[in-house]
């Protein structure tokens, strides 16, 4: 079934792309209402529109508080035209004219939070009342209404109303969906907001000058422990792809823990990208790491190295998760995080049963990372160092043993490589077939760190022999190669640089193991 647009109330804050949109409806003879900011854009323009208080017969009051709240306008987009249900009567008998088309986009909630030294009374004056309460009245009326709110969107419905001569029930479901995940994303962002407000008994005080580069993002619960207060501060402009620029859709609050451990598997996945990926994140060490030709797949083998460990643990996609992305998440565990570039309005329904569970979009992610710095407070000062963003080029990296990688254990040592960079020192990290099959962090001793990762695979029921080995930092002495080789790791990548190079190198040949040098080191604290 297609629904013709006939009459459309269009009310934006974003004005890009209205009048666009506004003259193609005109030339299709369709009526324009409007709000009042809207209205006047329109008209400068030369678009012939309705105010919506001539309409309602209402002047827009209390400083647009209340501009569309009204029956001629709910009416218009909630009143029923199908055979069983049918509104026409009522709507005829108190003047409500049938709206087919809403655009609707909202008050800059989000933007508002951020700006500097910005009151909470400015904030609260950014909740958008009318539009969502619009919004959500045409996406429940879906069967008639079509409903827009992303400028993206007015070509393509242009277009199918002009092509078929009305929009298709798909269309207009699919549009409702997203315009509820749009209200959604867009109440949690406000309930975010004033629960960090008011949940912590004091603020945390922040140190002003900080303030010339940092903005407030949101009030922490606490920090890592209960007794420590914190709160989360981004970049004025937080780079695409950083945890500082996602945002969350669903579940409650991030505590400091989540964004430290989010951070870590961002930082993870954009290394490991483009192909489809999976990150599992627990104590912002990696427990699980996967390349697969789609997202389900890495999802699958990232979670077989540490099905343990995955439990609560935050996950990270580099493609859109889908409702079926969702289901299969849901039947192997719970996790706190999910952080995605896109996720499906159906797989956002899934993940609602679970209330714990935080949904963040991230956005397309970067290619290349941008250079920035890294702060760390010790006691009495601050480090600063250059954010490490470095990586080998796999092509250029030193054979030092008699035995060359075979092309897939070099595409093995690559991946390994570069989840060992994300992987806290010591690191060392099996992995095969683009999945990681142990993966040993934070020892004070490599071959420890090499012993973990063998508890790992076992514990996994996952085979190490014929599996890579990267470790972040050179081998001291031969026994963490020897070690390998008695587990069944057939190449080895590490930066070298060790004055027992020669023994380590003398070791690896006597295994007949391939070892490259990368001469670049990863230490991660
Ligand atoms: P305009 O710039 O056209 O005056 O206002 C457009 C904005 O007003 C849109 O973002 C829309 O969501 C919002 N809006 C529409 N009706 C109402 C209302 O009744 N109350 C409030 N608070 N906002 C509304």
């Amino acid at each position: 079934r297609r629904i013709p647009i006939r009459r459309a109330l269009i009310s934006v804050t974003d004005k890009n792309r209205v009048e666009y949109l506004a003259k193609g409806l005109v030339r299709a003879g369709v009526e324009i209402l409007s709000t009042g900011g809207t209205a006047r854009v329109l008209k400068e323009a030369g678009i012939t529109v309705t105010d919506i208080s001539d309409y309602t017969g209402f002047p827009e009051m209390m400083d647009g508080r209340i501009k569309t709240l009204h029956p001629k306008v709910h009416g218009g987009l909630l009143g029923r035209l199908n055979e069983d249900d049918n509104d026409s009567e009522v709507m005829e008998a108190h003047g409500i004219k049938t709206i087919d088309l809403l655009v609707v986009n909202l008050y800059p909630f989000e933007a508002t939070t951020q700006k500097p030294d910005v009151t909470l009374a400015e904030v609260i004056e950014n909740i958008d009342i009318g539009g969502p309460a619009m919004i959500r009245a045409a996406a429940k009326n879906h069967k008639r209404v079509t409903v827009v709110v992303d400028p993206d969107d007015y070509e393509m419905v242009l277009e199918e109303n002009k092509t078929y001569k009305g929009i298709s029930d798909d269309t207009r479901f699919n549009l409702a969906g997203k315009a509820f995940a749009l209200t959604a994303r867009y109440d949690g962002l406000i309930a975010n907001y004033l629960t960090a407000k008011s949940g912590t008994p004091e603020e945390l005080d922040f140190p002003e000058y900080l303030s010339q580069q940092f903005i407030h993002r949101s009030e922490l619960r606490y920090g890592e422990n209960p007794h420590q207060q914190a709160a989360f501060y981004i970049d004025k402009n937080p780079p695409a792809g950083s945890i500082g620029a996602t945002w969350q859709v669903q579940g409650i609050a991030l505590s400091y823990n989540n964004i430290n451990d989010a951070d870590a598997a961002l930082s993870c996945l954009k290394e490991i990208g483009p192909e489809p990926a999976c990150v599992i994140v627990k104590h912002a060490n990696p427990c699980g790491v996967a390349v697969e030709s789609d997202i389900e797949l890495a999802y699958l083998k990232a979670y077989a190295t540490d099905p343990t460990s995955a439990f609560g643990g935050v996950l990270a996609f580099n493609d859109t998760v889908t409702e079926k992305t969702a289901e299969l998440i849901l039947s192997k565990q719970f996790a706190e995080v999910l952080i995605a570039p896109k996720i499906t309005p159906e797989a956002l329904a899934v993940f609602a049963q679970k209330k714990r569970m935080r949904i963040l979009c991230s956005g397309d992610l970067p290619e290349k990372p941008k250079p920035w710095q890294n702060f760390k407070r010790v006691s009495g000062g601050l480090l600063v160092q250059d954010a490490d963003i470095a990586m080998i080029d796999m092509k250029a990296v030193k054979v030092v043993t008699k035995r060359t990688p075979t092309e897939e254990e070099l595409r093995d040592l690559a991946f390994a490589w570069k989840v060992a960079k994300w992987v806290k020192s010591n690191a060392i990290v099996y992995a095969k077939d683009g999945q990681t099959i142990g993966i040993g962090a934070g020892q004070m001793s490599r071959v420890v760190s090499a012993r973990i990762a063998n508890m790992k695979a076992e514990d996994a029921d996952l085979k190490v022999a014929g599996s890579v080995m990267a470790s972040d930092a050179f081998f001291p002495f031969r026994d963490g190669i020897d070690a390998a080789a008695q587990v069944g790791i057939t190449a080895i990548i590490q930066p070298g640089g060790s004055k027992k190079d020669p023994e380590t190198i003398a070791a690896a040949n006597e295994h007949n193991m391939a070892m490259v040098f990368t001469d670049m080191r990863h230490f991660n604290h």
